[in-house]
């Protein structure tokens, strides 16, 4: 092969920034992913001659399309709908889809592309995609959702199918709007087949989807813990985001004896210092999933604390779970949860943590779980959904929380063989240990499959 000298970091991400401007989120997760990578193909040239890394980082295809729809006074209203299909070399594309004003191309790379890691990590038959509108849903009835999911998959339907492309829930979307997409689906193409995830149970959806997330998260961190001889039992956990992931988070803390003591949506965060009990999660739930109401009307209804337009990083606790959105916690934030004891943080959100902020936690030789290990455990119910669609069956429940927490500890296992550090062999680089183990997974399918 013609190609043998690897790229300096520097080298790699000057030529990242020159093909993808104005796309920070996407040279962001691309760059913690090659600073490790290029490391392992430095020891490893065949992966450097196939030119891996570089195929990695440019998605198969981007496809962007017009959603048009009526609001209910009859206004046409016009969004922006997007799929990043990045790799499909372990199995179809699978991902999830986001309705937020903030979503943008870049955005979607970067999701889609640690999307390819994750899913490789899970150990499913499963490729890396992510899509999405930059629609606002908030305060949007019921029928307008109706109508852009509608809008939206009668153009996405040309593009994937069960074998091809299976887009699943993310922020913005949950039941209702995998619901609204799944009928049309049906009604375009007249076929009844697994194509999205997230299902209700009645037409398809497999148990346990809908904690699988953050479930999972908190698996991750028990078994972070436990690896060193510590426990969630009895420790302060602070938890960012009140919707599906953090909800879940919190009811897996609660089940392994932590006390959370925060929630967060975008106007502002509550603290709860006498800890949100499962009563008081079942208010957080009526409330985001049903009223789609504001968090700051928790600290109203049991006298807590709430800080508007602020984030939770500040409260003293030993346990974090980041479960809102990417850069939520900057290096400054880093620091102050640092001096207030923090001992280890599991991302339930995809990037929450700045580069800043990872390398901080680092430093600190604290237990530090990057998403798309931790957050893993959504993906790979949703990998077990289509298994069950594909055989027109249903497991129980049970079995299917076995299997989630199975392959949440073979997650950290992965991590734990790829993530060790020279010189320090108490300390594992769960970044590095992710980055790794994800790469070679999709990099051997890569090369045997040849240069496509
Ligand atoms: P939801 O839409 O259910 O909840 C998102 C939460 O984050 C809400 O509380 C929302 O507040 C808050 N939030 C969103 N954007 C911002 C922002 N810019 N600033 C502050 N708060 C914000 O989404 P999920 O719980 O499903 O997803 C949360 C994270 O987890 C995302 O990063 C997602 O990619 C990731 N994830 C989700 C999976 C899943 O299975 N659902 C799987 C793997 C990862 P508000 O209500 O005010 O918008």
């Amino acid at each position: 092969m013609a190609r043998d000298k690897v790229p300096t970091l520097d080298e790699f991400v000057d030529g990242l920034d020159k093909r993808n401007p104005g796309q920070p989120e996407f040279i962001q997760a691309v760059k913690e992913v090659a600073e490790n990578v290029l490391e392992y193909v430095n020891d490893h040239p065949k992966y450097n001659e196939h030119q891996i890394l570089e195929r990695m980082a440019e998605p198969d295809r981007a496809l962007s399309f017009r959603v048009c729809w009526q609001d209910d006074e009859g206004n046409i209203r016009v969004n922006r709908g997007y799929r990043i299909q990045n790799n499909n070399a372990i199995g179809p594309y699978k991902g999830g889809i986001r309705f937020h004003p903030s979503v943008n191309q870049s955005v979607l790379k970067f999701l889609a592309f640690e999307q390819t890691f994750k899913n490789a990590l899970t150990g499913l038959p499963m490729g890396g995609a992510k899509g999405g509108a930059n629609l606002d849903p908030k305060g949007k009835s019921d029928a307008e959702i109706m109508r852009f999911c509608q809008s939206f998959i009668t153009e996405l339907y040309r593009h994937v199918g069960e074998d091809v492309d299976i887009p699943a829930g993310d922020i913005g979307v949950g039941g209702r709007e995998i619901g609204y997409m799944f009928g049309q689906y049906k009604r375009i193409t007249n076929r009844y087949v697994g194509v999205l995830t997230g299902k209700g149970l009645e037409f398809g959806g497999s148990p346990i989807r809908v904690e699988a997330t953050g479930y999972g998260a908190v698996y991750f961190m028990e078994d972070m813990l436990k690896r060193v001889n510590e426990q969630i039992d009895g420790r302060i956990c602070v938890i960012s985001g009140s919707g599906n992931v953090a909800q879940h988070a919190v009811e897996k803390v609660l089940a392994l004896g932590g006390k959370p003591v925060s929630l967060s949506d975008s106007s502002g965060f509550i603290y709860d210092k006498s800890g949100i009990t499962t009563e008081k999660l079942a208010f957080v739930k009526e409330l985001k999933n049903k009223r789609r109401g504001r968090i700051e009307e928790y600290a109203k209804e049991f006298g807590a604390e709430f800080h508007a337009g602020q984030r939770p990083w500040a409260i003293a606790g030993e346990l974090a779970f980041p479960c809102a959105t990417q850069n939520e916690i900057s290096g400054e934030d880093a620091k102050i949860m640092l001096k207030n004891g923090i001992i280890a943080v599991a991302e339930g959100a995809n990037m929450p943590s700045t580069l800043d902020a990872v390398r901080l936690f680092h430093e600190a030789r604290i237990k530090f779980a990057p998403g798309k290990a931790a957050n893993a455990g959504g993906v790979a119910v949703s990998g077990l959904e289509m298994s069950q669609n594909s055989a027109r069956i249903t497991w129980k429940e049970p079995e299917l929380q076995r299997l989630l927490r199975d392959i949440m500890q073979e997650i950290h296992d992965r991590c734990q063989r790829y993530g060790g550090v020279a010189g320090d062999k108490n300390y594992i680089d769960y970044v590095k240990g992710a980055n790794v183990a994800g790469f070679v997974k999709v990099a051997d399918a890569m090369i045997a499959q040849g240069v496509v």
